[in-house]
């Protein structure tokens, strides 16, 4: 069991499967950056979470609901979670939904996040959170995700790296993949052209730069 101190943010696991060092760079260095594809997310979420939340008889609706799991070491939000509820009382069933900016990924980073949420409402409802659902603002559509044995190990094993890389307290190396790096928001400050290969860490290189400007000044 984690302690209340010790827990990841759910969002730190679509960024380590996204890019180890984009991951080292937020939760171990601190650094973030917004662009166009991050500001336009958080737009999104803003409406999302501005929606409050909607009750009818055995079916319930809240959005932007706090989570955490002592167990898996995770904490967050869920932009929604639909709840199914017992005629005799309790609740039957829990979807967590996530509003998206694009369409469905090849990639399994939104999967794993989903997936996440259903392991911190497990725990909090002690019950069998089977499937989750997606609405991509790009497709207009909500699209319908199981939580599989495979993906629910795939979530784990995104856990357990993240920890690891905490743990480690060392961020990767840089590796320039124009189809990442040209739409990250850390691309300035991760500057993996230049840092590819050295693995030095951002605040090494501030450091560089104004122990160098320090001796431009004094000469
Ligand atoms: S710029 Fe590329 S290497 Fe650097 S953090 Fe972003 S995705 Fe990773």
């Amino acid at each position: 069991m984690y302690s209340e101190d010790d827990l990841l943010p759910i969002s730190g696991l679509q960024h380590v499967l996204f890019c180890e060092r984009q991951f080292a760079l937020i939760h171990l260095e601190q650094a973030w950056a917004e662009n166009l594809f991050t500001a336009e997310g958080k737009i999104l979420h803003e409406r999302v979470d501005a929606e409050g939340h909607e009750s009818r008889r055995l079916f319930r609706q809240e959005y932007a609901m706090s989570m955490r799991s002592l167990e898996h070491g995770l904490i967050g939000k869920t932009d929604l979670v639909e709840f199914y509820l017992k005629p005799e009382g309790g609740v039957a069933e829990a979807v967590p939904v996530e509003f998206k900016r694009g369409r469905d990924k090849e990639e399994d980073w939104d999967r794993v996040q989903l997936c996440a949420q259903a392991l911190c409402l497990e725990e909090m409802l002690g019950i069998t959170v089977a499937r989750g659902d997606f609405y991509y603002f790009g497709a207009h559509r909500r699209t319908h995700l199981e939580f599989s044995a495979e993906l629910r190990a795939a979530t784990l094993t995104a856990i357990q790296r993240a920890r690891a890389i905490l743990a480690g307290e060392r961020t990767p190396i840089a590796r320039y993949a124009k189809a990442k790096c040209d739409r990250c928001s850390l691309i300035d400050l991760c500057m993996p052209r230049w840092t590819a290969g050295g693995g030095k860490r951002v605040s090494q290189f501030i450091a560089a730069e104004l122990e160098a400007g320090r001796e431009g000044c004094s000469r």
